[in-house]
């Protein structure tokens, strides 16, 4: 079958004629250059995809190269960012990416440890691959260009929407496609095949085997979906979700503040945000076997912890006509994506009510003038200049000063107070 039309019908030119050029380099070294996973999957569903994966049957490093120091191509191609130990180079430019790699094959030593990697053909590494459907690829080189290359009846699978392993050791050799499985399944809404759903189940334990950067990398994968309320509740019922944590939950309830965080947040925001809802529910101990078990990054870790802390605190604020002084001390300490978690999952009206006006109105408040200012005042920098800052600030929160002038009459009356409870 060739795919030529559809190539340059889902392709923008720009990206066309870049392709065309490295195809040109790589003919010099005597290189074939093919087009490979996703993007061939989504050109044939129909879909835009401007992550392109390259296969080169040749050193794709070498290639890289060529094109980081041509001058046709190095203005256009962005920031080269090469991976030797896996023959690997990205090109990054604006709304594309260009991966290049050497075509290899591997061979998995030990269930779940980093395959023994070899260079090889275009049909090694197809076999490699998880699911038919991303083990298709055309050709992008002059006498075969447009060609698709499908050994494992993608095109067929993508037909019938299946996910169909490649062999039967596939889950077991690296159990993440257990995860990648049901993140296609549910993104492309398809069904498991029959033989991969048993294996899939059958290998669940298998998960074990693998390092917690990789299946932290999987979940962090299914957060970026658009509806990943969809694989988080899938796993659940597939019991994978307790293989990783056994206290996490993929309910309706996840689904419904999955919901509202869209609503409410910026796209960019959505997957750290989702992670803190999922761990919502956990206790401090449950969340700590989570850390340690997916090892979360600090500064991810900090805002789940702060999530779970924000939650049990909040309930002394559970009550109406709270000054807003005193939502902002009480709140603004804690990680801005714990206090977005609160804002959407706590159950009571008055405390999400509490937390959006913090995060929509009370952190951008700021009084007018500066400590610089104060000590212009003639109040002495220390202590005092500190509260009598914090004190101006609640002022300001609470709508008690709004001119400089007010603020400066209060200050100036802070001053006096202190200095007669000094006398
Ligand atoms: P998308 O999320 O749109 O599918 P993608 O297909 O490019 O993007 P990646 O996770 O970037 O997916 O992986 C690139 C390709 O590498 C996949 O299409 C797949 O063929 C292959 N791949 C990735 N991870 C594995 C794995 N664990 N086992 C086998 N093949 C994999």
């Amino acid at each position: 079958m060739n795919l030529a039309g559809k190539v340059e019908q889902y392709l923008p030119p720009h990206l066309l004629e870049l392709v065309g050029n490295i195809c040109e380099l790589a003919q010099q070294f005597g290189y074939q250059v093919y087009l490979v996973g996703g993007v061939v999957r989504d050109l044939l569903l129909g879909y835009s995809n401007f992550d392109l994966d390259l296969v080169v049957e040749g050193d794709a490093l070498t290639l890289a190269q060529q094109i980081a120091t041509s001058p046709l191509l190095r203005q256009r191609m962005g920031k080269l960012a090469t991976h030797p130990r896996f023959g690997t180079a990205k090109f990054k430019y604006g709304d594309f990416a260009i991966d290049i790699a050497t075509a290899r094959s591997e061979t998995y030593a030990k269930a779940g440890a980093l395959p023994i990697v070899v260079p090889g053909t275009i049909a090694n590494d197809l076999f490699r691959r998880d699911f038919s459907i991303n083990a298709m690829a055309i050709s992008l080189m002059p006498n075969s260009y447009g060609e698709l290359i499908d050994p494992y009846h993608g095109r067929n699978d993508l037909e019938h929407r299946l996910i169909r392993i490649l062999h039967s050791r596939s889950f077991s050799d690296d159990a993440t496609r257990i995860l990648r499985a049901i993140r296609y399944e549910q993104r492309l809404r398809f069904n498991l095949e029959t033989e991969t759903a048993r294996l899939l189940k059958e290998n669940i334990p298998m998960l074990d085997t693998i390092s917690s950067d990789r299946i932290r990398h999987e979940l962090e994968l299914i957060l970026r979906e658009k509806y990943p309320e969809y694989a988080i509740k899938r796993l659940n019922e597939l019991g994978v979700l307790a293989k990783i944590c056994p206290s996490l939950k993929g309910d309706g309830w996840i689904a419904e503040k999955f919901d509202k965080a869209r609503l409410l947040n910026k796209p960019s925001q959505l997957p750290s945000l989702y992670f803190c809802l999922l761990v919502y529910s956990l206790s401090a101990e449950e969340l700590e076997q989570l850390i340690h078990r997916l090892n979360i990054p600090g500064k991810l870790s900090q805002a789940l912890r702060d999530t779970l802390c924000l939650k049990t605190e909040l309930p002394s604020l559970d009550k109406s006509s709270l000054r807003p002084s005193e939502i902002y001390y009480f709140i603004h300490e804690y990680e801005p994506l714990a206090i977005q978690t609160n804002a959407i999952a706590s159950e009571s009206l008055i405390i999400r009510g509490y937390l959006q006006l913090f995060l929509k109105k009370l952190r951008y408040v700021k009084t007018l003038l500066n400590g610089e200012e104060l000590k212009e005042l003639g109040i002495f920098p220390g202590p005092e200049l500190g509260r009598i800052l914090q004190t101006l600030h609640k002022a300001k929160l609470d709508g008690k000063v709004n001119t400089k002038e007010d603020e400066e009459k209060l200050a100036l009356l802070l001053k006096l107070q202190t200095k007669k409870e000094e006398d």
